[in-house]
């Protein structure tokens, strides 16, 4: 609350108000649903659907940004969008095998902020949040307040990588890197332009498919000002989350120019069909995205429900080699705590 705001609406030529005026994408943010009925009410379901739910898990509760829940089908509770966000009750069911920390990503933090299991890269946690609560997410209890992913952390992982003449490619991830601010995004390439060894920027984000508005014209900027090679990987699971706006939004990307591929994760009940990976694929490459992952779910506790089997996901992939152009083709693959790389099955 600002006590001393005026009763009138402030003046849009007042300069020092108008700078701290949050964008457009950061009001939808705020504005993001969080209330499992009122998710239900807008589809037109039954609320006993989010009652059934029980009490989300406090650390990890529903978060979907309205621009997101207008792609689901009204009257529909297995819509494939619904079911990434929705929590069910049957998170809470424990099953061996799904554990808190299924990477062992808290034993690989080469710095605060910092992960490095990879040859070249480095993939540094530049924030804990994201704008949408993916129930499968390999990090729905990853300890982000001791991992670094803070702004101390961000600056003591700059100093490691700045040391470190292997990083040719440097991750921003988290969380979800562009939750950042436009600010705090050119501080960090600033940083990195500044590093002769590193060539890559690569950024992990699910915005530009959840909350499009994120690609506003200083995100652009900030990206285009820097001499760093650049490649945005999104993640859309199915082709209904491919609507008008994030076409738009990828296009805006692309004209960077900047690479963009995308990562998908396998899920029961949303994407384990042929017919559906096939159209993701074609959908993607039309809007000029190269499907780069399909990966297999990770097995964090809460998530069994979405495993789809080896042997099924491996039939699902031999279906789409048939049908498809090489190139539209993702590389199904899982990651394994301590191998040098992400396994690829097929
Ligand atoms: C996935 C991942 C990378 C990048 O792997 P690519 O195969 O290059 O996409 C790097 N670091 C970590 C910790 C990862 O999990
Ligand atoms: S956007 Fe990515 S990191 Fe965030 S909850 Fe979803 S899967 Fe996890």
């Amino acid at each position: 609350m600002q006590p001393t705001l005026p009763a009138s609406p402030i003046p849009a030529t007042q300069p020092d108000r108008a700078t701290v005026r949050p964008e457009r994408w950061q009001r939808e943010l705020a504005e993001a649903i969080r209330d499992p009925r009122e998710l239900c009410r807008m589809l037109g379901l039954d609320e006993r659907l989010a009652e059934t739910v029980g009490q989300p898990a406090a650390p990890f509760p529903l978060l979907v940004p309205r621009a997101f829940a207008a792609r689901m089908r009204r009257g529909d509770p297995r819509d494939p969008l619904l079911l990434q966000v929705l929590p069910q009750a049957v998170e809470d069911e424990p099953v061996a095998g799904f554990v808190a920390d299924p990477l062992q990503e808290a034993d690989v933090l080469a710095a605060p902020g910092l992960v490095r299991k990879y040859a070249g890269r480095a993939l540094l946690l530049v924030t804990g949040g994201c704008a949408v609560h993916c129930r499968y997410c390999f990090r729905r209890e990853f300890p982000y307040a001791s991992s670094g992913a803070t702004r101390r952390g961000v600056d003591a992982a700059l100093d490691a990588i700045a040391d470190d003449p292997d990083v040719a490619e440097v991750i921003l991830s988290g969380g979800d890197p562009l939750l950042a601010d436009d600010a705090h995004l050119a501080e960090i390439v600033e940083r990195l332009d500044a590093l002769p060894h590193v060539r890559r920027l690569r950024i992990h984000t699910r915005l530009p498919v959840v909350l499009p508005a994120r690609v506003n014209d200083g995100l652009l900027d900030v990206l285009a000002g820097s001499r760093l090679a650049r490649i945005v990987v999104v993640h859309a699971n199915h082709p209904a989350e491919l609507d008008d706006s994030v076409a738009d939004a990828l296009r805006r990307l692309a004209a960077l120019p900047c690479t963009l591929l995308n990562q998908a994760v396998l899920l029961a009940g949303v994407n384990d069909s042929a017919d559906v990976l096939r159209l993701l694929s074609e959908r993607l490459v039309e809007m000029g995205v190269v499907p780069y992952y399909l990966h297999m779910l990770d097995r964090v506790r809460g998530a069994a429900h979405f495993e789809v089997p080896e042997a099924r996901a491996r039939e699902l992939h031999g279906a789409l080699r048939d049908t498809l152009p090489g190139y539209a083709v993702p590389r199904l693959a899982r990651e394994v705590p301590g191998a040098a790389a992400k396994v690829w099955l097929a």
